[in-house]
């Protein structure tokens, strides 16, 4: 998602206190707790858009630390924004590109990832820039504690084949891999809906997801 360079992004994004500034990024890896000031397990999601899944689930669930994680200004802004009109204490963003995400999270430090219809880049050269790819999941197996996981939704079926096929080589385990999420009363329970999940699924696209861990310890 690109939205048009909005003026003063970057100089209410430095002001807003929701998020974590660059200057203070370093310093964050194995500080997470004492950043929100509790021991509560600590939820990300890479790429989170305007931020509509990450604040419902925050809101959702209050004894879960978030941190929403966005490449650009402009979209991070509408995130900062809904902050602004339902503040709340377990929610944080930093914007970054998740290629560095090792620098910001610890070892074992993060109990769940979330990707939520992560850009497709089609073209096979951009393959590695793909969140779900084998490149990133090296880094997110760096930063999941042991018996942590990952969930990954997207209606684009090439993207979803794509991230299947990285799992085993890249020593992850598939606990559930659904290719109509919306078709199973069970698996959308408690399903939160992101923006482009609304938009998709009212064209009729089935939303492909699946939920993974690390086969074995981390480093393999
Ligand atoms: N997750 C939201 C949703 O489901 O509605 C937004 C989906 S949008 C297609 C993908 C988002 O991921 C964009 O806002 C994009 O800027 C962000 N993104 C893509 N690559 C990224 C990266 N390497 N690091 C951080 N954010 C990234």
């Amino acid at each position: 998602m690109r939205l048009r360079n909005i003026t003063g992004s970057r100089e209410t994004i430095a002001a807003s206190p929701y998020v974590i500034q660059e200057a203070v990024q370093p310093k964050c890896p194995g500080n997470w707790k004492d950043i929100f000031g509790n021991e509560n397990p600590l939820h990300i999601e890479i790429g989170m858009g305007k931020g509509k899944f990450i604040h419902t689930m925050a809101k959702a669930h209050p004894e879960i630390n978030y941190i929403g994680i966005e490449k650009y200004s402009s979209v991070l802004l509408r995130a900062i924004q809904k902050m602004e009109r339902e503040e709340l204490s377990n929610l944080k963003f930093l914007r970054m590109d998740a290629e560095n995400i090792t620098s910001v999270f610890g070892p074992g430090e993060v109990d769940r990832i979330y990707l939520n219809f992560s850009d497709p880049w089609p073209k096979d050269r951009h393959a590695k820039r793909r969140l779900p790819s084998g490149e990133f999941l090296a880094r997110y197996r760096v930063i999941l504690k042991p018996g942590g996981k990952l969930e990954f939704k997207t209606d684009n079926r090439d993207l979803f084949d794509f991230a299947v096929g990285e799992l085993e080589p890249a020593g992850w385990k598939a606990e559930l891999v659904t290719y109509d999420l919306h078709g199973d009363e069970e698996l959308l329970k408690g399903n939160v809906m992101t923006e482009y999940e609304e938009k998709f699924s009212a064209m009729g696209n089935p939303i492909c997801k699946y939920i993974i861990s690390p086969d074995g310890p981390a480093g393999k």
